[in-house]
C-alpha cells in the first residue's frame, strides 16, 4: 500500500522533474533526498498540509551574471557567474564558490539542496547556498584569477553580507581565489571580514579551516568504525582527487595509522604500494600547482596511471574516500571494491557515488557515510570562522580541532539515531536526510508561509 507521505513526496518529485527537465545532477541530489522523506511525511502530516516539500526544492532566489574580465593578452573573456540562495529557514545562506569548467545552473542547484541539509546536520545556524562560475583556473595566471576574482565580485558584492549571504571556497576556490575575491568585496564596502570564509590567517581567517573537510571526513570514518568495534589503524586507503579535501583527508588518514596508498586528478592517479609522501604532493599540489603525474619525480618507484587507462577504484583497499567531484564513483567502480573486500566509505566530495553505486554498497553491507554527513565538517569551521569574527578574536587549532572532532560525532549520532527512528537502522543516507530535513522543516513550519 502506498502511504500519504510516498504519495506527497512522489508527487512533488514529478513537479520538480517537469519543472527542471534538462537540470540531470540536481535532479539526481532531490531523488536521492526525497527516496528518505516519505516516513517523515507520515509522522509529521501537518508538513503535507503546508505544502513543505514543495517550497523547500525551490531555490529562495537564483542570481545569474555576466562576468567579463581582460586575459594577459589584453582579449575580453566572458564567463557567466551564479549564486544559489536556496534557503534561510535556518540562518544565512552558506555555501561555498566554485570555480569550473562544468558549472552550470543544474550544478550549483544541486549543491545548494544538499549543503540546506548538510548545514542544519552542523547544529549551526546556517542556511543553504552556493555559487560559483564556468571559469577555468588551470593554466591561468595570478593576474587573470585576480582580474577575474574581482570582476566576479563586482557583482556578487551586491548580493552578500555577513548576516545575509556568507560564501566561502569550493572546487577551484583555495585561499588565493578568497583573498582577491574579500580584498575585492573591502574595496567596494569597506571591512567586513565576516562577508566570506576560509580566509586567509593574516586577515580573520580560522585555524583549521584548511584542513577541516579533509580531517572531518576522516573523523566521519573513524566514528562509522568505532560503532562496529573497529578503527582506522593498518587500514589500507584510497582517497580521489589531490585538492583541498583529499590533501588534508590523507594527513588525517596517516596521522591515525592508516596506510594510503593512492590518490588522483583529473589527469590519472598514482599509486604508491609503500604509502603516499604527503609532503611530495603538497609540493606538487599546494605550491607548484602543477599535475600528480610530478609525484614520480619524487618517488619514481610510485605508478602513474593515466585517466584513459584505469581507475582509482580498480584498487584494492579496506577504505576509500572519493574527494574529487560529482558522480566519480560508478556502479561498476562500487562493484570492483565489493569484490575487493571494501570495508567503508566516506565521501569527502559532494554526491560523488551514482544513486546506483550507493545502492550497491549498501546492499553489500560496506559501511556508507554519505557527503551531506561526512563532508560537513569544511562548513562547519566556516561557522565556527564567522563566530570567531563576530566576536573578534581567534581560537587555537586545537580548539577549533576539537569543535570539528565533537561536531562530526553529533553528525554521525543525529544520523544514526534519525535512522533508527524511521526504521532504517544503520542506513546513514537515510538517517542524515531525515536528520537534516527535521530541523529546517520545523523552523519553516513556524515561520508561516514564505
Ligand atoms: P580542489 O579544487 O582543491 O580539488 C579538486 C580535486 O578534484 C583536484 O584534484 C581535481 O583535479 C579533482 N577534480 C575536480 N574535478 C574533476 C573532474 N571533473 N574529474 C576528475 N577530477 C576532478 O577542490 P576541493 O578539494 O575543495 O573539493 C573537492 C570536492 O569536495 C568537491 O566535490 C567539493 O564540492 C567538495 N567539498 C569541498 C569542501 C571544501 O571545504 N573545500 C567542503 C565540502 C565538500 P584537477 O586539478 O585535475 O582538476
Amino acid at each position: 500500500m502506498v502511504t500519504a507521505g510516498q504519495a506527497y513526496v512522489a508527487e512533488v518529485f514529478e513537479k520538480v522533474k517537469r519543472a527542471n527537465p534538462h537540470e540531470v545532477e540536481f535532479l539526481q541530489a532531490v531523488e536521492e533526498v526525497f527516496d528518505s522523506l516519505a516516513p517523515v511525511f507520515d509522522a509529521y502530516p501537518n508538513y503535507i498540509a503546508e505544502n513543505l516539500l514543495e517550497r523547500l526544492v525551490e531555490p529562495e532566489r537564483i542570481i545569474s551574471f555576466r562576468v567579463p574580465w581582460l586575459d594577459d593578452k589584453g582579449q575580453v573573456q566572458v564567463n557567466r557567474g551564479y549564486r544559489v540562495q536556496y534557503s534561510s529557514a535556518i540562518g544565512p545562506y552558506k555555501g561555498g564558490l566554485r570555480f569550473h569548467p562544468s558549472v552550470t545552473q543544474s550544478i550549483i542547484k544541486f549543491l545548494g539542496f544538499e549543503q540546506i541539509f548538510k548545514n542544519s546536520l552542523t547544529g549551526l545556524p546556517i542556511g543553504g547556498g552556493k555559487g560559483g562560475s564556468n571559469f577555468d583556473p588551470k593554466g591561468k595566471s595570478d593576474a587573470e584569477i585576480m582580474r577575474f576574482c574581482q570582476s566576479f565580485m563586482t557583482e556578487l558584492q551586491k548580493h552578500i553580507g555577513p548576516s545575509l549571504d556568507v560564501p566561502a571556497g569550493d572546487i577551484g576556490v583555495g585561499g588565493r581565489e578568497i583573498g582577491y575575491l574579500f580584498g575585492q568585496y573591502k574595496r567596494l564596502n569597506g571591512y567586513e571580514n565576516g562577508v566570506l570564509t576560509g580566509k586567509g590567517l593574516a586577515y580573520g581567517g580560522s585555524l583549521t579551516r584548511k584542513e577541516a573537510t579533509g580531517y572531518g571526513v576522516v573523523y566521519f570514518m573513524e566514528q562509522m568504525l568505532e560503532a562496529k568495534g573497529d578503527s582506522l589503524a593498518d587500514k589500507t586507503a584510497i582517497v580521489s582527487g589531490s585538492g583541498n579535501v583529499a590533501i588534508y583527508a590523507i594527513e588525517k588518514l596517516q596521522e591515525k595509522g592508516a596506510k594510503v596508498v593512492a590518490c588522483s586528478d583529473s589527469s590519472g592517479y598514482i599509486y604508491h604500494e609503500n604509502g603516499l609522501d604527503l609532503a611530495a604532493i603538497k609540493q606538487i599540489k599546494e605550491v607548484e600547482r602543477g599535475r600528480i603525474k610530478a609525484y614520480l619525480d619524487h618517488h619514481p618507484d610510485a605508478v602513474f596511471y593515466p585517466r584513459e587507462e584505469g581507475r582509482i577504484w580498480d584498487l584494492k583497499a579496506d577504505l576509500a574516500f572519493p574527494c574529487a567531484t560529482q558522480n566519480e564513483l560508478e556502479e561498476r567502480d562500487a562493484k570492483t571494491l565489493i569484490q575487493n573486500g571494501l570495508i567503508a566509505i566516506a565521501e569527502g566530495a559532494n554526491m560523488p557515488s551514482t544513486l546506483e553505486a550507493t545502492k550497491a554498497f549498501q546492499k553489500a553491507g560496506v559501511l556508507f557515510g554519505p557527503a551531506k554527513a561526512a563532508n560537513a565538517g569544511g562548513v562547519a569551521v566556516s561557522a565556527l570562522e564567522m563566530s570567531q569574527n563576530s566576536m573578534r578574536l581567534s581560537w587555537s587549532f586545537d580548539e577549533v580541532d576539537e569543535k570539528l572532532y565533537a561536531i562530526m560525532k553529533g553528525i554521525h549520532q543525529s544520523a544514526s539515531q534519525a535512522a533508527e527512528d524511521f526504521g532504517h537502522s544503520g542506513d546513514l543516507v537515510v538517517g542524515a536526510n531525515i536528520a537534516g530535513f527535521l530541523k529546517v522543516a520545523e523552523a519553516m513550519s513556524q515561520q508561516g508561509l514564505i
